[in-house]
């Protein structure tokens, strides 16, 4: 039978074991409605007081700054919209151009309503410069908001000297951390940010969950109306079940991280090698300073989209640019905004590895790119 190698892991992750066990008995027999007051809703109630606890934790952050949202693209949808309705004088957001469409699409959203945004464009190896950030900041700048790693290219932003930046000129510092969340160490107190996106699906935890964190005193409206869950600004009845998960699979991730990171690093620099050694000409796109395990790989003369299905023929999943948009076949923003020229851009393919994956895994994907590309 054909070995399965999933190298696709900056889309989602295999859930961790021990989150789905913790999940279990909040779908099938504590299944009460953690805004209830009677008994048997104690032990929702208690489950989520100390998840909320354990995911502060992981982040540096106090539990009542963390809000429960339904992952990536809700939290970062809140931050730019919640953020621009929360002060008429203050019109303006700066963000990157290579952001996720979550926050690129939430931007398009607040321009059509007349609030101004700012794109700043990156270096080649995808990163914001300092000296960019300050050219276009001004007075009326309310939000900055830069990701802390890159989807597509793994890059990671000097995120502590840029909010240092906004903060300068009063601005609200936010940085969708989706892609760095239970793979890299991250101390909201140390980096001086104001607002941070997570989703579980990205650390081994279940899909359809994450959180935002919202530094006290942020200011920000409510993003979903309703009941007073999240203290009121961000109603509907929490998914206890998930959120459980969620706080399990990233405490788990962050108590094996040290060993995660440099099982990841010895894949990829074995890949990398691989490559060089069969002569499979490359480019490798990104910086030095990105997440471990995500690879972008352009090579010249070759179709990402046809690259990617000969793959999957051959058991292996990886993606062409960004996984959330994978049906669309248009060169990627990212790509374009770091310069690479078209036809290299259409032969790019991601690998992102994660902790599951072997030293074997790489060698079935090493001699299936030989076997296509030579
Ligand atoms: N932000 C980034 C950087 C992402 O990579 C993704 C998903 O790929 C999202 C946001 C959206 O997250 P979710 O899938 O939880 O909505």
């Amino acid at each position: 039978m054909k070995r399965m190698v999933y190298a696709d892991n900056a889309a989602t992750t295999q859930l961790d074991i021990e989150a789905f066990e913790a999940m279990k008995p909040f779908l099938l027999t504590d299944y009460g409605n953690a805004s209830q007051p009677y008994s048997f809703s104690r032990t929702a109630k208690r489950a989520l007081k100390e998840s909320r606890e354990t995911i502060a934790k992981c982040i540096g952050a106090s539990p009542e700054e963390i809000y429960f949202t339904s992952g990536g693209t809700e939290s970062d949808n809140w931050v730019i919209k919640g953020s621009a309705f929360s002060d008429p004088l203050k019109r303006r957001t700066i963000t990157s151009a290579i952001e996720h469409h979550a926050i690129l699409h939430a931007c398009a959203d607040i321009e059509r309503l007349g609030y101004p945004v700012t794109y700043l464009p990156v270096n080649p190896h995808g990163e914001v410069l300092p000296q960019t950030l300050h050219e276009w900041l001004t007075d009326q700048t309310r939000l900055v908001s830069i990701m802390l790693a890159n989807n597509e290219i793994g890059t990671i932003q000097d995120i502590k000297t840029l909010c240092d930046i906004a903060h300068s000129k009063g601005a609200i510092f936010h940085t969708d951390a989706v892609q760095a969340v239970g793979h890299m160490h991250i101390d909201v107190k140390s980096l001086g940010i104001d607002m941070l996106s997570a989703s579980a699906h990205k650390f081994n935890g279940p899909k359809g969950i994450g959180f935002l964190y919202i530094k006290n005193e942020t200011a920000i409206t409510s993003f979903i109306s309703g009941g007073k869950q999240e203290s009121g600004l961000r109603a509907g009845t929490e998914n206890i079940a998930s959120i459980v998960g969620m706080a399990v699979a990233l405490k788990n991730n962050l108590s094996h991280l040290d060993e995660n990171v440099a099982h990841i690093k010895k894949l990829e620099q074995k890949l990398i090698d691989g490559l060089h050694e069969k002569e499979i000409q490359f480019v490798r796109n990104g910086s030095s300073m990105h997440v471990p395990g995500n690879i972008s790989l352009s090579f010249d003369n070759c179709e990402g989209e046809a690259l990617l299905h000969r793959l999957d023929l051959m058991g292996i999943s990886v993606s062409t640019g960004s996984a959330c948009n994978s049906e669309d076949t248009q060169v990627s923003h990212v790509l374009q905004e770091i310069g690479l020229s078209d036809r290299l851009a259409r032969g790019t393919i991601r690998i992102s590895l994660g902790k599951t994956n072997t030293e074997e895994d790489i060698e079935i994907i090493l001699s299936a790119l030989s076997k296509i590309i030579k």
